[in-house]
């Protein structure tokens, strides 16, 4: 009756479920599969240009509080050069798209709740599945407006279980796009008519170039517990093809950094604002939170222990942390599998950290459950 964890996993990469098709077909399994399990399984979808797009939150046991797992069914597109949907076990490793990221590690976390007795549960547990987190959090910002069974009960503690190779993450850096636009007027250059967008936005790229070495020295904007401990600062350029007899009617210049914790994230994006506004441009800001919990906090030092690892660590890369951190105060990353094989041609998981992480998660389970 418990499903074996590398046989879900298999069956669940079988199942094609990128983020721009529907996830109604690896959903349905899910749903199944947990109802098979004396889960009780809410859904909820919506429509995304024609595509059905489902998230399925499961609960066992009662009572408050308890333990959430987070995951989602969406994988990246499957790529040329390999057979992604087609699960195979080669040198202890199992290759298949989402094999790490992250349906590998979803079914790890169902496995543990699956061989969990309810009768030992004095505090529920929760597998959240959410669509679309390849593509901008929608499943898991649905989940947290809509879900029932978590507005009775939001669970005290919460673990993100995409790939850290079983090492406890305690903050993630997050994205701050900033997109400046200028406009010029587009002419042949052979009439002297025209203004191009590329000279206006001249003096403020130089300056920008000018950040590079400022972001990466000042103190305010430095975090040492992040390696590197910078912002990432990036810049693109795009006058859209403008060709060499025209002059360029729009350039837009996008900027990014990875704000952290304990840095002046807001002065940095001031500065950059400022001085683009000096030059009369356009300035647009999108922000995505970063990930932060104390790694003293009870749910990190709960993973500390379940994983026999003394030190939480950090990593550079996103995750839904940022969505479901509004509600669950206690939240960890931890996962099976490493994260740079996520999103390669040859996706893989190794077999080890496959089945050693439903161990861990059961321990997890033990402690903050009760059982
Ligand atoms: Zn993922």
């Amino acid at each position: 009756m418990i499903p074996d964890v590398i046989k879900l996993t298999q069956d669940l990469v079988a199942i094609p479920s990128v983020s721009i098709d529907s996830n109604v077909a690896v959903s349905d399994y899910l749903q199944r599969l947990l109802l098979a399990l004396d889960f009780e399984v809410e859904r909820l979808s919506y429509d995304d240009n024609g595509q059905e797009k489902v998230s399925l939150v499961a609960r066992k046991g009662s009572g408050s509080g308890g333990l959430g797992f987070f995951s989602h069914s969406d994988t990246v597109p499957g790529d040329q050069g390999w057979n992604p949907y087609d699960p195979v076990i080669v040198n202890g490793k199992l290759y298949g798209r989402g094999s790490c990221d992250m349906k590998g590690p979803l079914a790890a976390t169902i496995v543990a709740a699956a061989k969990t007795d309810v009768k030992s549960l004095k505090r529920p547990i929760y597998i959240g599945v959410a669509s679309d987190e390849e593509n901008g959090y929608h499943g898991a910002m649905q989940i947290c407006r809509e879900s029932k069974l978590l507005a009775q009960n939001w669970p005290t503690h919460g673990v993100i279980a995409e790939p850290t190779e079983m090492r406890p993450v305690y903050s993630h850096k997050g994205g701050t796009s900033i997109t400046v636009t200028a406009i010029g007027f587009a002419a042949h250059t052979s009439t002297e008519k025209g203004t191009s967008a590329n000279f206006l936005i001249a003096p403020f790229l130089a300056e920008m170039a000018e950040l590079v070495p400022y972001f990466k020295t000042e103190a305010r904007f430095l975090n040492h517990e992040f390696n590197p401990p910078s912002f990432g600062f990036n810049m693109t350029l795009n006058d859209f093809g403008t060709r060499g007899n025209v002059s360029a009617g729009k350039t837009v210049c996008g900027l990014s950094i990875r704000n952290m914790p304990k840095v002046d994230n807001e002065g940095a994006i001031a500065l950059i604002s400022e001085k683009a506004q000096k030059y009369g441009l356009k300035v647009d800001v999108h922000m995505s939170d970063y990930f932060y919990v104390s790694p003293q906090n009870s749910m990190v030092q709960a993973a500390c222990r379940a994983t026999g690892l003394a030190q939480p660590e950090t990593v550079a890369y996103g995750t839904e942390a940022v969505i479901y951190q509004k509600y669950i105060a206690n939240q960890v990353v931890l996962g099976p599998g490493n994260i740079a094989q996520a999103h390669t041609v040859g996706e893989w998981i190794t077999l080890d950290q496959l089945t050693g992480s439903v161990g861990t998660y059961e321990r997890l389970i033990a402690e903050l459950c009760g059982a």
